[in-house]
């Protein structure tokens, strides 16, 4: 059998820990034995990174814009003990921040649903798209520790020079302060995003934010997303049969616990960094999400939306069997080559992305999956399997549909 032709690279952003040790089964057994596999290799991994001065994740971000399409592993963000653990040089930024900040995207997160695997809220009987603004607020944040009684003010100097001051607060005692921005033109092509994002997929979209609390930060996220779509988009989505409706971020919470799903939640920054884990998990695993980042100018970046699983890699360098859900890394996987395959009108290609989900999706409702699946999993006849034996598994069946 000859393999399935490629004509563009898609950029490889290879990464960490147990799910480094996935990307490399996931393209032997999946990839490499059916595609002719084009791809301009990153290494991300946070050896590479301090060897590089961080470099190599700046550099992969350009190729993601130049070339449309990138598929990223897991990657350790650094804290003190990563600093200790890795001998680094510096504690180094998220990379996924660096990235989004690059490519100015709206990290959209959506849940793969397969029989077997409930929600753990009744009512949802779709799934739920996280929209996360990926810049600013608390990850741009400067703070300061104050050490007594004293002002804090914020300063605006205009260009002219000229000073606005807006007082924070009269310490009488020590305390922490924070400054936070955000940029206009971030927030609207946020709002764009994800206006085209539900035009494209067909769900509505809800936005929400404690605009009645903060008066001007909040309440210009709120005016912006109203005004592309009453200028732009009222019209579009009327014709397409969805709407889009705004509410206070504590409604829009108690809203969704009751909802059925099936719509597109936009959310500032943090609040996505936090719901994205609360939806993940209530939908059956973490492991089970997938997330894409979406710039502005349609470039895309594909990727699992959990983390490198430490205590699993541990585990595996005691030389123990480990059980770690690839799905969501396999679906960035399809996601990226099904991208990839449209922009380059290549159909064999596309074919293979759309049989690589359903093998897989397959796999698991025959009852063969990994152990976080299985405990929660409520078929008759479960086979939990280890890591390789899992990603095995799903190769079998994907040969037997092409
Ligand atoms: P994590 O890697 O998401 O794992 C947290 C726990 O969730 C695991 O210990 C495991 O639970 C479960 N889990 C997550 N993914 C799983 C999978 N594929 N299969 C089975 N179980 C899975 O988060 P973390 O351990 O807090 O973070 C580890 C590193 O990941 C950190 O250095 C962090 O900086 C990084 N991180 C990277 C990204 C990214 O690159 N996008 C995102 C988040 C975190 P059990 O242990 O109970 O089995
Ligand atoms: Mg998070």
């Amino acid at each position: 059998m000859s393999k399935i032709a490629m004509t563009t690279p898609l950029v490889e952003m290879d990464g960490d820990e147990m799910t480094r040790i996935l990307w490399k089964m996931i393209k032997d057994d999946l990839l490499i034995p059916f595609v002719d596999l084009k791809t301009e290799y990153y290494d991300l991994g946070l050896k590479h990174r301090d060897e590089t001065n961080d470099q190599v994740t700046v550099d992969s971000a350009k190729a993601a814009l130049k070339y449309g399409v990138a598929v990223k592993c897991a990657t350790i963000t650094p804290n003190a003990a990563r600093v200790k653990e890795y001998n680094l040089k510096e504690m180094y930024k998220s990379p996924n921040g660096t990235i989004r900040a690059i490519m100015d995207g709206t990290v959209f997160r959506a849940p793969i649903i397969v029989k077997g695997v409930e929600p753990y809220v009744k009512t949802w009987k779709k799934p739920i798209t996280i929209a996360r603004h990926a810049y600013g607020d608390v990850y741009k944040a400067t703070e300061m520790k104050i050490p007594g009684p004293g002002k804090v003010e914020l300063v605006y100097t205009a260009e002219d020079g000229t000073e606005t001051r807006e007082l924070v607060h009269d310490f009488k005692s020590a305390g922490i302060v924070q400054g936070q921005h955000n940029l206009i033109p971030s927030i609207t092509s946020f709002a764009k995003s994800c206006f085209n994002y539900a035009l494209e997929t067909k769900q509505d979209l809800w936005f929400a934010s404690k605009d009645t609390i903060s008066k001007k930060y909040d309440h210009t996220f709120k005016d912006i997303f109203q005004e592309i779509f009453d200028a732009e988009y009222k019209e579009k989505f009327e014709k397409a049969g969805i709407t889009y409706f705004y509410t206070l971020i504590d409604d829009a919470v108690a809203r969704v616990m009751k909802s059925e799903g099936g719509y597109i939640w936009a959310c500032k920054n943090y609040d996505g960094d936090v719901m994205s884990d609360m939806v993940a998990t209530a939908f059956g695993s973490l492991a089970m999400m997938t997330s894409v980042l979406v710039s502005p100018d349609g470039k895309f970046e594909y990727e699992a939306a959990h983390g490198t699983v430490q205590r699993h890699y541990y585990k595996h360098l005691a030389g123990e069997e480990t059980s770690t859900n690839s799905v969501a890394t396999i679906f960035a996987w399809s996601g990226a080559l099904r991208k990839r395959a449209q922009l380059d009108s290549l159909k064999d290609l596309e074919n293979f992305a759309d049989k690589l989900e359903e093998a897989t999706i397959k796999t698991i409702e025959e009852g063969y999956m990994t152990k976080d699946l299985a405990l929660v999993s409520t078929l008759k006849d479960i086979h939990p399997l280890n890591s390789g034996d899992f990603i095995k598994a799903i190769a079998e069946r994907l040969a037997a549909l092409i």
